[in-house]
C-alpha cells in the first residue's frame, strides 16, 4: 500500500493530493557524507486511506518499447510498445506534442483514449508511464524493417495543395531538402498519397499523413522514388 505525493514545482515539496484539507508533505534531501537521498516527512500524519500500489504495473521498462525519431529530430513520431518479451506483437502510438504523450490512434478511431508518457529515470534509462485506460485495439505484427526505414517527414518539409478541380488537400508536394528548390509530387489516392511519375513508370511510392495541427508529419514508404524530382516554383500552386 502507498500514499502517492505530488511535486509542487514553487514550494519545491511533495504534498499528499489525497488528503484534503491537511498539508502532509514530503521533503528530499541528500546526506552529505555519502551523497544518499532521503525524505523528511512533514509531523502531520494522513487522514487519507492508502491505496493500492498500482505504479509497477503502469510502467513500461525500457525493454518492452523503442522511441521512432522523426527525421529533424525535433519530437518524436511514435512510440511500439510490444505486448511480450517474443516482441511479435505490438501496439503503435503517435506522439502528440501539444500534450506531450504518445497516443493510441487505433483506440482513438474506437473512442477509446489510450495515452503513455515518456520519462527518463535519474540513472538516464527511459520508461513510459500509463496512463488511462487499456488498448482495446488489436496489436499488429511487428515488423522491424517497417519502423527501422520508414522515413518521418516533419511539417516543415511539405506542403499541401489543391488538385485541378480546386479539391483542398488532394496535391502534396514533398521537399528534397530544406533548401526546397526541389519536390516530388504526389496525390491523393483514398488514404494514402502517391508519387504520379513513378506511378507512370509503375513504381508505387506513397506518404501518408499523421498527426494534427503541429503534429502533422509523413511517412514515407521505404521505396525510393525511380521519377527525377521537379523544380519547384510556388506559382503553380495552389492552397
Ligand atoms: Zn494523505
Ligand atoms: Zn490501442
Ligand atoms: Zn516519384
Amino acid at each position: 500500500m502507498i500514499y502517492e505525493y505530488n511535486y509542487h514545482t514553487s514550494q519545491k515539496i511533495f504534498i499528499c493530493s489525497n488528503c484534503k484539507n491537511r498539508r502532509v508533505t514530503a521533503k528530499i534531501h541528500v546526506d552529505e557524507k555519502n551523497g544518499e537521498k532521503f525524505i523528511e516527512i512533514s509531523k502531520n500524519e494522513h487522514i487519507c486511506e492508502p491505496k493500492k500500489d498500482e505504479f509497477p504495473a503502469r510502467v513500461i521498462n525500457h525493454s518492452n518499447f523503442m522511441i521512432v525519431d522523426r527525421e529533424d529530430k525535433t519530437n518524436p513520431a511514435k512510440a511500439i510498445v510490444f505486448t511480450s518479451n517474443e516482441k511479435e506483437l505490438c501496439y503503435e502510438l503517435s506522439y502528440s506534442s501539444s500534450q506531450n504523450l504518445f497516443e493510441c490512434m487505433q483506440c482513438k478511431k474506437l473512442k477509446k483514449c489510450v495515452n503513455v508518457k515518456l520519462y527518463t529515470k535519474e540513472n538516464g534509462e527511459k520508461y513510459l508511464l500509463k496512463l488511462k485506460n487499456d488498448h482495446i485495439c488489436e496489436p499488429k505484427k511487428y515488423d522491424l524493417q517497417n519502423f527501422e526505414k520508414a522515413k518521418i517527414a516533419p511539417k516543415s518539409m511539405f506542403e499541401l495543395y489543391q488538385n485541378r478541380k480546386g479539391a483542398a488537400n488532394k496535391k502534396l508536394v514533398v521537399f528534397t531538402s530544406e533548401k526546397k528548390d526541389l519536390i516530388y509530387e504526389y496525390y491523393l489516392d483514398r488514404n494514402l498519397y502517391c508519387c504520379l511519375e513513378c506511378r507512370r513508370l509503375r513504381k508505387c511510392v506513397t506518404a501518408k499523413l499523421n498527426g494534427e495541427n503541429e503534429d502533422k508529419h509523413l511517412e514515407l514508404s521505404k521505396t525510393e522514388h525511380i521519377c527525377k524530382p521537379k523544380k519547384y516554383n510556388q506559382k503553380n500552386f495552389k492552397k
